[in-house]
């Protein structure tokens, strides 16, 4: 079981008076994630019952000014090659073996391939990493799988790809009435499932996937059958994924009946997936301390 430290369960979306960047330690990342917000306005097309966006509060701005997204970046990876982030609360109370940059993550406050800069961004934020020789740290897409064959959206990924880049897509469900019911957006669950066909058809993804208790129950085991017909489907037209990634509510929501699954209904469900899915690599991330209690989300 990944181990949570209070930097999981602290990922605001700002640092210091800091607009588009700011830093978390991530247990799927296993390290330090520089996360770059491309939603400052909170705008978001889907509106998950796990967002733990706070959108009862307006955003700090509407508009994405890439020069200072890369001043901000920059200061991030200064402050995190150095050193001087880890002595900053929650970062002081990372381990040894976290103190280590990951990635630098276009996630945040909204779907980040619905801003018209996505594609400008990646490009920007890919030079600002090759200028300093950051090779290895890779370039992660958090997204919702809404997006994912927009022309503008495709250059953006075509970049992230040249540049140790990963996409992590979007399922929590393996139906249109459950993808309705946690998801809670207009886009067809037929949408979403092309965008991942063609996309993992073309390169390796990853795909992220929150289960949780929503009104008191998880999802059935014929939800999870569903869910997994549909990913093996993609398999079978040579849809590739590098991994699927378990995950449950880890951190406060504003829907008070959105809540962790317990790890044991997390590892039966896992087990299922593992069952149906043997070639790929299935990781769980838990709850905070395995109790149902108010809890987070990370897209
Ligand atoms: S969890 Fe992510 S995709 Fe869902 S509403 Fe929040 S920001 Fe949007």
């Amino acid at each position: 079981m990944t181990e949570l430290i209070p930097a999981h369960l602290d990922h605001r979306r700002s640092w210091a008076e800091f607009v588009y960047c700011y830093p978390v330690i991530s247990r799927r990342s296993k390290g330090v994630s520089l996360g770059v917000n491309l939603n400052p306005d909170k705008v978001c097309n889907f509106d998950c019952v796990y967002c733990e966006v706070d959108r009862t509060t307006p955003g700090r701005r509407r508009d994405i000014d890439l020069d200072q997204l890369e001043r901000e970046l920059s200061v991030l990876l200064d402050v995190t090659l150095d050193g001087s982030l880890f002595t900053f609360p929650p970062f002081d109370s990372a381990r040894p073996d976290q103190r280590r940059l990951n990635d630098i993550a276009f996630s945040g406050d909204g779907e980040p391939t619905t801003a018209k800069e996505f594609a400008e961004a990646v490009e920007r934020v890919a030079h600002l990493k090759w200028m300093r020789g950051l090779q290895e740290v890779k370039l992660v897409l958090i997204t919702d799988s809404s997006r994912l064959q927009a022309r503008e959206v495709v250059q953006g990924l075509d970049t992230l790809m040249a540049n140790n880049g990963e996409i992590w897509a979007k399922l929590d469900a393996g139906t249109e009435a459950y993808y309705q019911e946690i998801n809670r957006t207009s886009i067809p669950f037929g949408r979403i499932i092309e965008n991942i066909e063609i996309t993992a058809r073309l390169r390796p993804i990853t795909i992220q996937s929150l289960f949780l208790s929503w009104k008191g129950h998880g999802p059935s085991s014929a939800e999870i059958a569903a869910y997994c017909d549909v990913l093996r489907g993609i398999q079978g037209i040579g849809g590739r994924f590098q991994a699927i990634q378990l995950y449950t509510v880890a951190r406060p929501t504003p829907e008070p009946e959105a809540r962790p699954l317990r790890a044991k209904e997390l590892d039966a469900l896992a087990d299922q997936v593992r069952a149906a899915l043997p070639t790929v690599p299935v990781e769980v991330f838990y709850g905070p301390k395995d109790e149902l209690g108010p809890e987070e989300h990370s897209c």
